[in-house]
């Protein structure tokens, strides 16, 4: 049987899939303490009054000239230090703050992203890896705005293998200075940065290095703005280095361990990005919600058909489940940076150990987040009929700006590649044990015990004895799936596909359970129905995407023994779906927007 018994424990990355979590160990969006409320609101405030009414600028190229002097606004209210330490200028937030500030900061539009890039992926590098006088160098200059920067990775022939980069980096004569020379490509905030975080191979190294070029330095040109489908007021542009003199104090980190840079640098990039596509979920569903409640077709509000009632529905409880993975995972690093810090790290170190520690959860937050993004725009869109189809509308904006979030930090096929290696490391490094519970599902299998006792038949009861069977169900095929096929399981792309697919969903499906059980005070019956509504798809997707890797690994007498077993695991009890998903549409209907 799985374990359920977490309630002293410290929460561990990947230990979802074996563990349960006390729900009142977690963080969620209706903790928002007072102080993230208030940072939360004054963000919101200077959005509403600077940039939404610059949203027609911020979809055209003109928003690249706009944003500096945004940047330098928000700069001087003090938000761009909200991850930073004191002693650089920042206020040093813990994370779930820090996702409280990105959740409305980054998801203004196409502004979003100069936003985001100066407070994430423009410092993270240095906060990460840099020395103390890098950082007292930089940081309090990043904080304000005044030196502005940018990350660059990826190159023309280098994109999602990004350690087979060709931009070199050559040691002078004197030892001085390294010489800079290659190209990047796709640099979001390139057009205005001073300071470039380049990742370049170091004289005939086999793994990239990391560098902090100032423009100053001289050797940098630009490509011109790239024409974009979305996120079009961002500037995105190569970047040509030439001869760059970088003295060699600005190596950031080890030399030839830059590739470990960029992924724990994209670690906090992801959970960053799943958290400002919630909030721009949350702005298509009410544009969605408020067309839907004001058109009238056959003489009643189109709010009023059942058919958009399902829409409505399933928008809410993709909404329901981004907010409680990202608040989750945030209060994970958080547990973890706290211990850490009380065993005495200095804190600087423990943001990297932590955010690392949960690294498996920042790809499936990405990759949920994005896609769930997708689908509640694609239907709010929907739901504006040809009105949606109108370049005019704001929903079209956001369909054409949310489609890159499934693109970068990390395709969603890489990030669901790197879900299950990431786990399956973990196992091998001892700090995981899969293999004590697998050898218990199999024997319960072969004795026809899997299923748990019944329940009091409570909703809290069902749904967690629901969860343990979900979760026996995934890793009774990835536990199968890693003995039988071994190492030649990182081939079979498709298999950790719909390995990933289920930890994916498990973990969204959970995070919203932990989530209802700790609020049961709030709006229960509608969250009830939100987290029923998510259990029955967790189900039907594990059910389909187990079945699909088993048919590719197993046969025969085996194959239709765990496929039997997939099937009781995941059976779940005749629930009426359509009447959940009424219900819900009802409150949100009459809510006209997101709000619980
Ligand atoms: C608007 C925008 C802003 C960006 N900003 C930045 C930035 O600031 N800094 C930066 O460094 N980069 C940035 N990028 C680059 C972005 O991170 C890359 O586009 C992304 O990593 C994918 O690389 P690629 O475009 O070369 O696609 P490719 O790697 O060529 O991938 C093409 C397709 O093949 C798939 N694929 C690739 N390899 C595999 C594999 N091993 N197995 C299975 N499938 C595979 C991918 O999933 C994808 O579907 C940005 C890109 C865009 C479009």
């Amino acid at each position: 049987m799985i374990n359920t018994d977490t309630a002293t424990e410290i929460a561990q990355g990947g230990a979802f899939l074996i563990k349960g979590t006390n729900p009142q160990s977690i963080s969620t969006h209706e903790d928002y303490t007072e102080e993230q409320k208030m940072l939360r609101q004054s963000v919101l405030d200077f959005i509403d009054k600077k940039i939404e009414p610059l949203q027609k600028t911020f979809d055209s190229l003109e928003g690249t000239k706009i944003a500096p002097q945004l940047l330098e606004e928000m700069a001087e209210l003090g938000f761009l230090g909200v991850g930073v330490p004191e002693e650089y200028g920042g206020f040093a937030a813990n994370f779930k703050t820090q996702l409280a500030f990105c959740e409305v900061a980054f998801s203004c539009y196409a502004f979003g992203l100069t936003a985001g890039v100066q407070t994430s992926l423009g410092v993270a590098p240095l906060l990460l890896y840099g020395n103390k006088e890098q950082r007292a160098q930089y940081l309090p200059k990043i904080v304000t705005a005044e030196i502005k920067s940018c990350y660059c990775l990826t190159e023309p022939s280098a994109g999602s293998d990004a350690n087979s980069g060709k931009s070199k980096a050559v040691l002078n004569e004197a030892g001085t200075h390294y010489i800079l020379n290659g190209q990047k490509m796709w640099i979001t905030s390139a057009g205005h940065a001073d300071l470039f975080f380049v990742f370049a191979k170091i004289d005939d190294d086999p793994n990239l290095s990391c560098l902090i070029v100032e423009k100053s330095y001289g050797g940098i040109s630009l490509g011109a703005e790239e024409d974009k489908m979305g996120i079009k007021g961002s500037s995105t542009r190569m970047v040509f280095f030439e001869n760059v003199p970088v003295p060699i104090e600005n190596l950031l980190g080890e030399r030839n361990k830059g590739f470990k840079i960029a992924v724990n640098v994209l670690n906090t990039g992801r959970i960053k990005l799943a958290t400002s596509v919630t909030n721009n979920a949350k702005k298509a569903f009410k544009l969605g919600i408020n067309y839907a409640n004001e058109r009238e077709q056959f003489g009643k509000a189109i709010s009023s058909f059942g058919a958009i009632q399902h829409k409505i529905g399933e928008m809410a409880a993709n909404i329901y489940a981004m907010e409680a993975i990202f608040c989750r995972t945030a209060s994970h690093i958080d547990e973890v940076r706290d211990k850490l810090v009380a065993d005495g790290l200095e804190i600087l170190d423990t943001k990297f150990k932590s955010i690392a520690e949960f690294s498996i959860e920042c790809a499936i937050a990405k990759v949920h987040n994005s896609e769930a993004e997708s689908f509640v725009i694609d239907e709010a869109l929907q739901m504006h009929g040809g009105m949606g189809y109108s370049s005019e509308s704001v929903i079209s904006v956001h369909y054409r700006n949310a489609r890159i979030n499934r693109i970068y930090e990390g395709t969603n096929e890489i990030n669901r590649m790197l879900i299950v290696d990431m786990l399956f490391r973990k196992v091998m490094k001892g700090k995981l044990d899969l293999m004590a519970p697998l050898m218990r599902i199999t024997s319960e299998m072969k004795n026809d015990a899997l299923l748990l006792p019944k329940t009091d038949g409570s909703f809290f009861a069902d749904a967690n004895r629901s969860l343990q069977h979900l979760k026996k169900a995934t890793l009774l095929v990835a536990g199968t799936a890693a003995q039988k096929l071994m190492t030649q399981l990182k081939e079979e792309q498709e298999i950790l596909i719909h390995l990933a697919n289920c930890l994916i969903q498990l973990y969204a499906f959970e995070s919203a359970l932990l989530r209802t059980e700790k609020h049961q005070d709030k709006n229960l019956e509608v969250r009830q129905e939100l987290t029923t509504l998510l259990m029955y798809k967790t189900a039907a997707k594990i059910a389909q995407e187990a079945q699909e890797a088993l048919y590719a690994f197993t046969e025969g007498e085996e194959a239709e023994q765990l496929l039997q077993a997939v099937q009781t695991l995941t059976h779940l009890p005749p629930y009426n779906l359509k009447n959940a998903r009424r219900k819900v549409a009802q409150y949100f209907i009459e809510e006209n927007q997101y709000k619980l």
